[in-house]
């Protein structure tokens, strides 16, 4: 049934591409009975990614959110105290917020980067004045508009957060991300650009930070005959095992860039001709790593599409489409796509949170996403990152796909377009 073959195997969105060396790594720990928290994988990792990205620490957790949460915890946020977040991003990024009992203000998307708007940063410094911690991420692997940021973020005595989850290995003014902030994490998660099957790393050029996230991730214990404790511990350290896997994937970390900003460019060369544009990037400034690519339909291209809480419906126009439509299509054939990440402040967990967009006042935006297209009194979209939901959407973009695979694929998504 349909226009096309279903893939005989199914094309990820992004899935681990492992080359050998990380069963070596692995072996070696098994083989010596390295298998706990310590160990010479850890140090290597810690070592490898400090090389990289240039940082001068990095301690090696459990996972990219145990890293943002010991990152948080390091700034010092108090029950109740506001903090300034990314709103179109994943949950993880704000989440550990939360953890420390402080309250996420989300800041609205800009059209340039997909990532936090700095004049929306710096209108919610005009509503907020005190707020002293920002938390940022990199969408998709590409960088923010990290000058303007830091501009806002100083001139209002902030900190920032760096969530370089999606986005290790690339850069902004040549800086790789994962230093551009002041307490920076990064994540080995399955389904990232390189991976531990699990795993993650808090970065900082501050010695003392990195002793005390050292110590609080390992239970928190005092330098003493017994087990002596004066600080909350957590047990957020990485595994040997782990980081055995992260050391054989290293090396390799800019063959998978390069095969990801093919696929990248081999999508944009494809859809040419349709009323689309890729996930955009500041070609002057940044080079981002391409972990996903994500394509945005004209708003005059979209078709009618209806998303509640939990499903979405579409009703197919000649010459028109909508990620619903192009989601299930992919289905379909065996291939994944996703909807971008829904803004948190459009999640019923985070909707009575405050969101300041550039000309916005600040309020709780309530049950404003009615069929996907709230508009404003002058037509134009609500806010940024809801209008990015409801044209966006993430496509396939797994290293291992052919370029055969990828031709089918940017055949099938021209298909919704045409019925
Ligand atoms: C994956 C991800 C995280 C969390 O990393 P884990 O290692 O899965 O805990 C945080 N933020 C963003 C933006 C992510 O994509």
């Amino acid at each position: 049934m349909g226009e096309f073959k279903a893939f005989d195997n199914k094309i990820w969105l992004s899935s681990p591409t492992m080359h050998g060396e990380e069963l070596e790594y692995m072996t070696q720990a098994y083989e010596t009975n390295w298998m706990s928290t310590v160990g010479a994988n850890i140090n290597e990792v810690e070592r490898l990614a400090c090389e990289k990205i240039g940082c001068g620490y990095a301690v090696a957790l459990s996972s990219g959110t145990a890293a943002l949460h010991m990152a948080v915890k390091l700034a010092g946020v108090k029950p109740g105290e506001k903090v300034f977040c990314s709103d179109m991003t994943f949950d993880a990024t704000v989440n550990p917020v939360v953890y420390e009992g402080g309250e996420p203000v989300f800041i609205d998307t800009e059209y340039d980067t997909w990532n936090m708007d700095p004049a929306a940063l710096e209108r919610a410094f005009e509503i907020y004045p005190g707020v002293r911690v920002v938390v940022l991420a990199h969408l998709y692997g590409t960088p923010c508009r990290m000058e303007e940021i830091r501009a806002v973020c100083d001139r209002h005595h902030a900190v920032i957060i760096e969530d370089a989850a999606e986005s290790l290995g690339a850069s902004y003014k040549g800086v790789q991300t994962g230093r551009l902030g002041d307490i920076n994490a990064i994540s080995f998660n399955g389904n990232k650009i390189i991976t531990g099957s699990a795993g993650g790393m808090l970065l900082t050029d501050d010695g003392n930070a990195a002793e005390k996230v050292r110590k609080w991730s390992t239970q928190a214990r005092e330098s003493a005959p017994w087990y002596q404790h004066e600080e909350l511990g957590y047990n957020y350290r990485m595994s040997n095992v782990i980081a055995g896997v992260v050391r054989g994937q290293f090396p390799h970390l800019e063959e998978h860039i390069d095969r990801k900003k093919a696929i990248y460019m081999r999508y944009q060369e494809g859809f040419r001709d349709l009323p689309v544009t890729m996930n955009p990037y500041d070609t002057e400034n940044s080079e981002p790593n391409f972990w996903l690519s994500c394509m945005l339909i004209h708003r005059e291209a979209m078709c009618r599409q209806v998303r509640s809480e939990r499903e979405a419906l579409y009703i197919s126009e000649p010459g028109k489409s909508c990620p619903t439509q192009i989601l299930e299509t992919l289905e379909q054939y065996n291939a994944e796509g996703r909807p971008i990440w829904k803004p948190m402040h459009m999640q019923p967990i985070y909707r009575m949170n405050a969101f300041v967009t550039r000309e916005g006042d600040g309020r709780a935006v309530t049950n404003a996403y009615i069929d996907g297209g709230v508009q404003g009194a002058d037509g134009r979209p609500l806010d940024v990152g809801m209008d990015l939901f409801d044209r966006g959407l993430c496509l396939p973009s797994d290293n291992k796909m052919t370029e055969e695979q990828q031709d089918i694929i940017i055949e099938m998504v021209k298909s919704c377009f045409r019925k």
